[in-house]
């Protein structure tokens, strides 16, 4: 069993791997288009603090990075984790894909009905 453990930690650690590159690579990007600046707090950055600085992912997607930014808040280190906190919280779940502050506007609140409705004979 061993090799097939160290199959599986091969996997994992390439996985890891991907996953540092992507995120190094849309940091980057969001970092090229924004100001330094946490969009919260508005406390500003330069290279020295600039670790402190990370990328939200307004839908919560991180495999949803869109080029023009659309997706992407920067926020600084503490109202980040505060912000994913609040999500937790009020979602109860980490899984629900949704980083969405609370709304009773829900755009998809029908959609399950609808695609019901074209399922039925
Ligand atoms: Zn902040
Ligand atoms: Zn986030």
């Amino acid at each position: 069993m061993a090799q097939a453990k160290n199959r599986l930690d091969e996997a994992l650690r390439e996985a890891r791997r991907d996953d540092a590159k992507r995120a190094a690579g849309y940091r980057a990007q969001a970092l090229k288009l924004y100001p330094w600046v946490c969009g919260k707090c508005a406390r500003e950055f330069t290279h020295s603090n600039l670790q402190l600085l990370e990328v939200h992912h307004k839908n919560g997607n991180h495999d949803d990075n869109p080029a023009d930014g659309s997706n992407w808040e920067l926020l600084c280190t503490y109202c980040h984790e505060h912000e994913h906190s609040k999500l937790k919280d009020m979602a109860g779940r980490t899984d629900t894909g949704g980083d969405l502050p609370a709304s009773t506007h829900n755009p998809f609140a029908d959609l399950k009905a609808r695609l019901d409705a074209k399922n039925k004979p």
